[in-house]
Parts: C-alpha cells; structure tokens; sequence
C-alpha cells in the first residue's frame, strides 16, 4: 500500500469523465488500497479516482468522523465502484466543502440532503444506499468528480470570483500543501 500523488486543480484529467469499471482484479484492489492510504494520509474524507489520475469510476470515502459532529450516519471506510447516484430529495442544504485537489479553500455548497446510490462494492457485488447526512454529501462531491465536476462548479460566479487568487496559486503550484501533490508542468508556470 502506498500514498499516490494528488492531482490539484486546474489539471485537465479533472475535468474529463471517467470510466466504468468492469472487472475485479489484483490491481483494482491495489488502486483502492492505494486511495484509502492517500485520503487518510491527507486528512480527507473522501478520495475519487481521477485525483490521482485515474479516469475510472472508483472512489473511497470516510466521512464516519463528521457525521459524529453532524449525528449522521456512521459507515466506516468505503469504496464505490461505477456508483449511481438515482435519487436527490429533501431540502438544499448549504455545508462548507472542501477538496484535496483544491488545498486551503473551503466554500458552501448546496446540495440536497438526501440520496440514493447505487455502486459496485470493492467485491464487486451490487449494493443499494439511501442516504443522508454528510455521507450523502461526500457521496454527491465524489461522484461529481468522476464527471469532471468539481464542488467550484456549484458556487456562484461571484462566490468563484473571490476565490480566483487562491486557485491560482494552486494552478501555479505555488500554494503550500501539506501532502504529495503531482508537481505542476513548466510550461504551466
Ligand atoms: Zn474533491
């Protein structure tokens, strides 16, 4: 097991959708050992797939710790493969996000507060959640990024705005990040 680079914004693999996977192997089993390590090793509560550069359909998540502070649900670690998300109700609720590929900027995002997801689990087999809480969130940001969305996309263009210093410095790989990044290419500087 090991802790993999990140990909930080505004590299174009996060912008390009990911896919399917459709066979288990040793080596999908080692990519998603690979991501609990990465996640844990950097704090984060979840971890998908292209932000270590890998355009499939896979993302780890623990969100267990904030959904203590939320009284949510409690979950443990857990990997989704090819996951579908086939239901959004309840209200909007706006929470303050973040994101490993976006070190140091947090913003409130609205999403509906509850889901039902439907994935492969790391065996393969068919599973069905319903859910709510913060897991619902980090399951909607997760699954957003093997789409190539990001959790920017859903703030306002002024709210965007006021981040635009802060982005750059990562576009630029000037920001100070505490983990392993994917260095920024020079032509890119
Ligand atoms: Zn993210």
């Amino acid at each position: 097991m090991s802790v993999l680079p990140i990909v930080t914004y505004d590299d174009e693999v996060l912008r390009k959708e990911a896919e399917p996977v459709n066979k288990n192997s040793e080596e999908v089993q080692k990519l998603i050992d690979d991501m609990f390590d990465t996640m844990y090793n950097s704090d984060g509560v979840g971890l998908a797939a292209p932000q270590i550069g890998e355009l499939r359909r896979i993302f780890v998540a623990d969100a267990d710790a904030m959904s203590e502070e939320g009284e949510g649900p409690q979950m443990g670690p857990i990997a989704m493969i090819n996951p579908e998300i086939t239901f959004q109700g309840g209200d909007e609720v706006a929470m303050d996000e973040g994101c490993l590929s976006i070190p140091g900027v947090n913003a409130s995002v609205k999403r509906p507060e509850k889901i039902v997801v439907s994935y492969l689990d790391r065996d393969f087999n068919e599973q069905e959640l319903e859910i709510d809480g913060w897991w619902a969130r980090v399951i909607q940001h997760e699954t957003d990024h093997l789409d190539g969305i990001l959790f920017l996309d859903h703030l306002s263009m002024f709210k965007r705005k006021l981040l635009g210093s802060k982005l750059n410095e990562i576009a630029e790989g000037r920001a100070d990040i505490a983990y392993p990044v994917v260095p920024k290419k020079a032509e890119q500087k």
